[in-house]
């Protein structure tokens, strides 16, 4: 047992009565801590040993608390949560050509996406996502909310061969997202600029081919929409003859970090194509149910060895940005759809939004787990609701009971960006009160249009 004056000075110890680590062989600490300097993981043990061993001005931690990594949503179109539950239940064509596209074409500015951005990062700290991969108009604007809110994100920028905010078709587009990359490279260790060509059926394969090239020369991640329904494999089809993923590896997309929104359906020969590569399949099971595009075969996607993330899509088509429900869902719907109880394991469901989530959006070796040397990007879910006790398995807990109201403490990079469930980065007066301004428009606006 050492005395004070021995103890190595660090910037913060975080514990709980549990902590999942997540690390490569998913253990879990009873009565565990943290140490955390310079915003990363420098210890990590059971709570009395880092007592002993370090010495902290800040000390976060409690015996009805479990510590673990946060939670890494790896697809959304963050300022979308502007568009919240406005149009339900409809046609994916009706949705987006009579809603979606005429909203985004009349209200979609900087002012919205800050303020819809902001509003995103404010949901996810409260529900203990700590990173987070976007896919949205305006994403210079969209950096400097998350370099002011804490969070760590890959942001990666839209184009499209069609009109669409801002720009003409690809030309500008393609121009405008390289541009944003250059200008992010290297400007904030939380910030990873990428390139977004939309999806194969909006975007050519010779526009893909200038995605992989300069994706290639900048090392920038690229995040796209692959495989989300039949239709996309019909006029992929129809059109080069071969599947989504095989158009990828025509253009050489799968020499690079893609980060893949959907892949609800693959071949068995596209599971085989991209296991082993840098590919990873973003698993959004809310999304997928409610535009009724099926369920990913994920059970079959990890067993041929392919990275899986998990996502919420944007809440345009969730209607929310709760990591939980999809953790929840990722466990149930396989077991269901298979009809077999043991193909995704609750551990399994709960590697996908922390561990291989991280390996998923391009952050394998910097969040994702508990582990010396990660940067410090944990959350303590708390046990005191009657909802979570009794507790026998803290996995199941979480899987299986926890929700976003039962995160209290949100760190990212050795930060507190919530404590007690209050968000200390974001002013909630006055974020409630642009989003009341914006919303009152489309409100009047939605009145219009529902009634045409
Ligand atoms: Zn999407």
């Amino acid at each position: 047992m050492s005395v004070a004056g021995d103890r190595q000075p660090v910037d913060m110890i975080v514990g709980g009565r549990y902590v999942v680590t997540m690390d490569a062989d998913k253990h879990v600490i009873e009565h565990g801590a943290v140490a955390v300097k310079d915003g990363v993981i420098v210890a990590v043990g059971p709570e009395a040993e880092i007592d002993a061993a370090y010495d902290a001005p800040e000390r976060i931690s409690d015996e009805n608390r479990i510590l673990m990594p946060g939670l890494i949503n790896g697809h959304t179109h963050s300022a979308m949560v502007l568009f919240r539950g406005m149009a339900d239940d409809l046609p994916l064509m009706t949705w987006l050509q009579k809603y979606i596209f005429p909203m985004e074409g009349r209200y979609v500015d900087p002012e919205f996406i800050r303020i819809g951005s902001t509003l995103a990062c404010w949901e996810m700290i409260q529900g203990g996502t700590t990173s987070f991969v976007d896919m949205y108009f305006y994403p210079g604007v969209i950096a400097k909310v998350v370099e002011k809110c804490g969070l760590r994100a890959v942001i990666t920028a839209p184009m499209i061969d069609y009109p669409s905010p801002g720009f003409k078709g690809w030309d500008d587009s393609f121009k405008a997202g390289v541009a944003f990359v250059k200008e992010w490279q290297g400007k904030d260790s939380r910030i990873t600029p990428g390139l977004a060509p939309h999806a194969p059926y909006t975007v050519s394969k010779e526009h893909l081919a200038e995605v992989a090239k300069v994706a290639h020369e900048l090392h920038a991640p690229v995040s796209i929409h692959i495989a989300e329904d039949k239709a996309e494999l019909e006029t992929v089809g129809d059109k080069y003859h071969e599947t989504s993923i095989e158009e990828l590896a025509d253009v050489g997309l799968l020499n690079e970090q893609v980060i893949a929104a959907h892949v609800v359906w693959p071949s068995d020969s596209d599971m085989k194509k991209v296991a082993g590569t840098r590919f990873a399949a973003i698993h959004n099971p809310t999304s997928n149910m409610k535009t009724g595009a099926g369920f990913s075969p994920v059970p079959k996607l990890l067993k041929a060895g392919v990275t899986v993330g998990l996502a919420t899509d944007g809440a345009a088509s969730n209607n929310d940005l709760n990591m939980w429900d999809e953790i929840h869902l990722a466990a149930l719907i396989h077991k269901g759809v298979a009809e077999d109880p043991t193909v995704m394991p609750a551990a399994t469901a709960l590697n996908l939004a922390t561990r291989m989530g991280a390996k998923a959006a391009g952050l394998e070796g910097v969040t994702g787990a508990l582990q010396v040397g990660l940067r410090a990007d944990m959350i303590q879910v708390s046990t005191e609701s009657l909802r979570m006790q009794p507790l026998y398995d803290v996995i199941s807990q979480l899987v299986y009971v926890a929700n976003q109201q039962d995160v209290v403490t949100t760190i990212v990079d050795g930060k507190v960006l919530m404590k007690d469930r209050k968000v200390l980065t974001i002013d909630e007066a006055k974020l409630r009160a642009d989003v009341a301004a914006i919303s009152a428009k489309i409100k009047a606006d939605l009145k219009k249009t529902r009634t045409e």
